[in-house]
């Protein structure tokens, strides 16, 4: 396995930041695996249909340079590989880091030797565990623009995508858009419309469970609160939630308050991570293991201190949720088919339309957290 050399050298202003080189091509492919909406490798044909439970890893916020604002980001580089060495040893089907990857954005000359730790640190993840990059407002700006999105996807691929896992449909959002798209109108609306379309054929394709992904939560407790600086905006929520209500979306999965908090929008999940890098709150730094069932999600936080040695996955089929003792473990189960299809039938005919031409452009500004 070809890994990446970590050096360590000095910045020009003359304080010490951790280097590393660009990975090899073929490693540095796995960062870019998603292209043209979707994630190589991960698509209908292989991955469409059920088989069985698996589980899959949530890590957030790993921004390199937030503990130092910038002037360094070795607390980082431990946490991410203490995540790593657990990633390693669990196995989990795949891993999602659901952005902010860097502290840094792409127009600041400190942005590089971050996306290069980065990539650095995430190529030790065994090649057989996919890993999904997530676009956060400090990956393409509080205000993205198309310029800072273009250098995002040179790194990392599509800031909007969609990937099949075991018959499970994900769905991968830009939200930074969302809560501020002054100056890239066009990607929220080519985003909008490519959401709905990507529900609907999710649907008609009979996915076990449509999960969603993005930086932002949509709310942290209840969806009708005010938007403040950690959740979105009330009309586009609202609106987007109508959506994953009407087409049975099982849970959103999101980090960016680096703190951990849950909500529900009637079935749907709201799942906000603490961070693997710096935290706000009480959560120490940890990732979320989720696991899929056929007729349920069971997801915890666990801080990196506590991560159990394995994860065990039960065979059996539950027809009522479990009630956690931990507010961060929770069970989630389907409706039955024929809710589910009284549901469908339900759906506004608005939101039968074709796939438009999708592409990404826009304007941007720096972020603070
Ligand atoms: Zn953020």
């Amino acid at each position: 396995m070809r890994l990446a050399t970590l050096t360590v050298c000095f910045f020009a202003l003359g304080y010490p930041l951790a280097c590393a080189s660009e990975p090899a091509t073929d490693e540095a492919t796995r960062f870019t695996r998603a292209q043209k909406r979707e994630f190589q490798g991960l698509d209908y044909a292989r991955e469409g249909k059920w088989s069985k439970p698996f589980f899959f890893l949530q890590l957030a916020d790993t921004q390199y340079g937030f503990f130092t604002q910038n002037q360094g980001f070795q607390k980082e580089i431990t946490l991410v590989n203490r995540a790593i060495q657990h990633v390693n040893r669990l196995k989990p089907r795949f891993i999602i880091v659901c952005g902010d990857l860097t502290h840094a954005i792409p127009s600041d000359p400190r942005y590089t030797a971050q996306v290069r730790q980065f990539k650095a640190d995430f190529s030790k993840v065994s090649k057989d565990i996919p890993l999904v990059c997530v676009c956060g407002n400090h990956d393409i700006g509080n205000q993205p623009d198309p310029v800072l999105i273009s250098s995002y996807r040179k790194h990392f691929g599509d800031d909007y995508f969609g990937f099949w896992v075991g018959g499970v449909r994900c769905l991968v959002l830009n939200s930074s858009v969302i809560k501020d798209s002054k100056s890239a109108p066009d990607v929220l609306a080519q985003q909008e419309e490519w959401f709905k379309t990507m529900l609907r054929q999710a649907q008609q394709a009979q996915a076990q469970h449509i999960l969603v992904f993005q930086h932002h939560p949509w709310f942290l407790k209840t969806e009708d609160e005010p938007e403040e600086y950690f959740n979105l905006p009330v009309a586009r929520r609202l609106s987007a939630l109508t959506a994953m209500k009407q087409y049975n979306v099982r849970a959103i999965f999101a980090g960016h308050y680096h703190r951990n908090s849950y909500g529900k929008a009637g079935n749907v999940e709201m799942i906000t991570s603490g961070p693997v890098g710096r935290p706000l709150g009480k959560d120490p730094s940890g990732f979320r293991v989720v696991k899929v069932y056929r007729d349920r999600l069971e997801h915890k936080y666990y801080p990196f201190d506590a991560v159990p040695t394995q994860i065990q996955l039960s065979d059996s089929q539950r027809t009522a949720p479990a009630v956690p003792n931990s507010k961060d473990v929770r069970v989630a189960t389907l409706p039955s088919p024929a809710k589910t299809r009284r549901a469908a039938a339900g759906i506004s005919r608005r939101w039968q339309r074709p796939i438009p031409a999708s592409t990404s452009t826009a304007v941007a500004n720096p972020s603070s957290r």
